[in-house]
């Protein structure tokens, strides 16, 4: 007997359901191939999905099926694509409509037809060369930055501070002619490797034809972004496409511009910070192929590419690859399956290693490449770690002893505070009543400038308080210091020096950010204040000290990745400082001088520090030693939270799967909701998510479901 004929198409539709949905074809047409486009109904609804696969339909009768509306785009995902995002829906328990969601732009998401992107860039025409533009000194702003050549759109913006509606009028008044593509930057072929350099290039490039996956661990500084763009370039030599991906907050210009100047093409961006259009031109070009160097955030992943040569993974630990909320997935492990599936090599790329991608050193699933000195002439900053007991002040003596003399020498200094705001509490001296959210179970944090309480959490704002609320006393006091503090002390020490300070507060716009960073790139002795933001990825030369304040909290958190986060941020800090020629040196203040962790990374070596991490992890069976998964719920009151999780272990449990909870969440209330959470654990990262997946259909009809709003997270980072 011969296999029946596959009747229907099994579509992704973006609802938030765990299966696909059975359509029959268009009316007399056949059934759109997998990784078609199709316009479906879906209740009263229209919406756009993607055909899976083909079938039998299950369940329902033929006749009580409806046919898909509309083709909107034959086959438009590829095979390979639709594998992996199959496998990814599997293994990160997400519902298969994210597919949707994943593979397709906004502008693709929608029915109706786009609205075509402003120009990715301009040059100016002759008729822009002989206007008289006297009366409109915006206009001449951007006619003096173009008439040293063709800049992006974003650039010119930025630069000449003028708005999209000038460059529109004067696109329209044909002053400015509009380029598809950015104008290449001048080629750059890169300082000569040295001989670490070299070995670890050529390990990547005998690969370049099969799968293999490259851990490339080396101090900030220490030459691996020569690495793999030299590598990459090799890559589009032969006709290939690169894809890097960068975290959120590393994807900079200074990054765009070194990439374009050393592969001699035009980078195509693919981020959150893009309209839908440039997303969307961005997709097309990475899809046919033109786009040979795309770099972009951890979305990025999923971009279809007609013959993906290489995947780069730069700052490879940074959490922002791990997506929070729909479809979790992590970004550089996604990065690592494309890369198998493609046939072609991957190479992730830190200073400071995440554990899970040391354990897969460990495993031989990764193949380390190590660069252990900083190329050319910087050298490592030295390092002292402060005791900062006795210190009244939360600048301690021997920083600003330092400070005074990096400043007085010509250096920048850069102290990092990973707490925007002035003060994390506001007490009452006299009842010890302290400023807390009510919404969530946090402090608020103090904003002096703004005279308001604000949680960080949730976003939830107060005006400042006069009095206690409780007592009535005046005497309300500013404990411990956030980065607008910081900036105060900073300024009254060195009322001369000029002090940025960088933060979501300070820091409006990127276009901000940016001036400021080129202000900063001219050299002049300033000192930068700032959280995250200033941690990563950013070129500083000019900074001679680094400083990181109150780390110990950190020291003591319930979270099991702490220390680890601790010695990554601690030594991406530390490695802000001496980049340039001049040898740096790096301070970390703490009230517990003598602990452990502390002294292992005063040692200053990262990947000492992380050994005797991941052994701690293996003895606790924590991961990446065995699988993690939880069952998170929320509900505006505990028991119903509780409930549902103590419902859902008992269809987990099994002899291969631990179950521990339900457990309250580190932050155990959030906007209103109080969150528990189970814990999943398994030595195979398959059984668990097989696991799960099987009882999924269950665990949504629980009643208890009902009350709560619930969500499974593979491999979570937050706890
Ligand atoms: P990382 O990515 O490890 O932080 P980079 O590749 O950014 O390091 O290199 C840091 C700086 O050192 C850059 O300015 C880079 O151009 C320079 N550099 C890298 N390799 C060499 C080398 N072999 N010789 C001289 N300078 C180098
Ligand atoms: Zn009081
Ligand atoms: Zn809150």
């Amino acid at each position: 007997m011969s296999a029946p004929p596959q009747t229907v198409a099994r579509v992704a539709v973006p609802v938030p359901l765990p299966r696909l949905f059975d359509y029959l074809p268009v009316p007399d047409q056949q059934l759109p191939p997998p990784g078609s486009r199709v316009l479906v109904p879906f209740g009263r609804r229209r919406l756009v999905g993607l055909v899976i696969e083909h079938g039998e339909p299950e369940g329902q009768a033929p006749k009580g099926l409806r046919p898909i509306e509309r083709v909107l785009d034959e086959a438009l995902i590829d095979t390979e694509l639709l594998e992996l995002i199959g496998w990814c829906a599997r293994y990160y328990v997400f519902p298969p409509g994210e597919a949707v969601n994943l593979l397709l732009p906004g502008a693709l998401r929608r029915s109706r037809e786009f609205r075509a992107p402003p120009p990715a860039a301009f040059e100016l025409t002759e008729a822009g060369r002989q206007a008289d533009l006297a009366r409109a000194p915006r206009q001449v702003e951007v006619r003096e930055l173009l008439l040293e050549g063709p800049l992006t759109r974003e650039e010119l913006m930025t630069r000449s501070g003028a708005g999209a509606e000038v460059l529109r009028r004067m696109s329209e008044g044909g002053l400015l002619r509009s380029l598809e593509r950015p104008p290449p930057p001048p080629p750059n072929a890169g300082p000569r490797l040295n001989a670490e350099q070299r070995s670890a290039l050529a390990a990547v490039l005998r690969a370049r034809r099969r799968f293999e996956a490259f851990l490339l661990a080396g101090v900030t500084g220490s030459g691996k972004t020569e690495v793999y763009l030299q590598a990459a370039r090799r890559v589009l030599a032969a006709g290939r496409q690169v894809l890097i991906l960068a975290p959120e907050i590393g994807l900079t210009p200074q990054l765009v511009r070194r990439i374009e100047s050393r592969l001699g093409e035009p980078a195509y961006l693919y981020h959150s910070g893009l309209s839908e259009g440039e997303r969307l031109a961005c997709w097309q070009a990475a899809r046919s192929g033109r786009a040979r160097v795309v770099v972009g955030t951890r979305s990025a992943v999923f971009l279809p590419l007609a013959r993906p040569g290489m995947f780069i993974v730069d700052e490879e630990h940074d959490a922002s690859f791990k997506q929070g909320d729909g479809a979790r997935y992590h970004g550089r492990d996604v990065a690592v399956l494309r890369a198998r599936s493609a046939r072609v090599p991957v190479v992730l790329g830190s200073a400071t290693p995440s554990l899970e991608s040391l354990f897969n050193v460990e495993q031989d699933r990764y193949r380390m490449l190590r660069l252990s000195q900083r190329a050319g002439e910087a050298r490592q900053p030295r390092w002292r770690i402060v005791d900062q007991r006795g210190s009244r002040s939360s600048l301690s003596p021997e920083l600003v002893e330092a400070m005074g003399r990096h400043l007085g020498e010509g250096g920048q200094v850069l102290i990092y505070r990973n707490r925007r705001g002035y003060a994390p509490v506001l007490m009452c001296s006299e009842c010890g009543w302290q400023a807390d959210c009510q919404r969530c179970s946090a402090h608020m944090t103090f904003h002096q400038a703004v005279h308001s309480l604000q949680c960080h959490h949730c976003g939830s704002q107060r005006p400042e308080p006069r009095r206690c609320p409780d007592c009535g006393s005046p005497a309300l006091v500013a404990l411990g210091a956030g980065t607008e503090r910081l900036e105060e002390e900073v300024a009254e020490r060195f009322p001369d020096v000029p002090v940025h300070r960088v933060d979501r507060d300070a820091m409006g716009g990127k276009h901000q950010f940016r001036r400021l960073l080129e202000r900063v790139g001219q050299g002049e002795p300033c000192v930068l204040v700032g959280t995250q933001m200033l941690a990563k990825g950013h070129h500083l030369p000019g900074v001679t000290l680094a400083a990181v304040l109150d780390v110990d909290q950190a020291l003591f958190s319930a979270d099991f990745r702490s220390p680890e986060r601790l010695g990554q941020t601690v030594a991406q800090v530390a490695g802000r400082a001496g980049r340039g020629d001049r040898g740096g040196e790096f301070l970390l203040l703490t009230r517990h001088p003598e602990h452990p962790l502390l002294e292992s990374l005063g040692r200053g070596d990262y990947l000492s520090y992380a050994a005797p991490l991941l052994e701690e992890r293996r003895q606790a069976r924590l991961p990446p030693a065995s699988a993690l998964a939880l069952l998170r719920a929320e509900a505006h009151d505990a028991q119903p939270a509780r409930r549902f999780l103590a419902d859902a272990a008992g269809l987990l449990g099994g002899r291969e799967i631990e179950t521990i909870g339900p457990l309250p969440a580190i932050l155990t209330r959030r906007s209103g909701y109080w969150r528990f959470q189970l814990w999943l654990q398994c030595d195979s990262r398959a059984v668990l998510s097989n696991h799960i997946s099987a009882r999924l259909a269950a665990i949504h009809e629980l009643k208890s479901a009902r009350r709560v709003r619930w969500h499974v997270d593979v491999d979570p980072l937050d706890l």
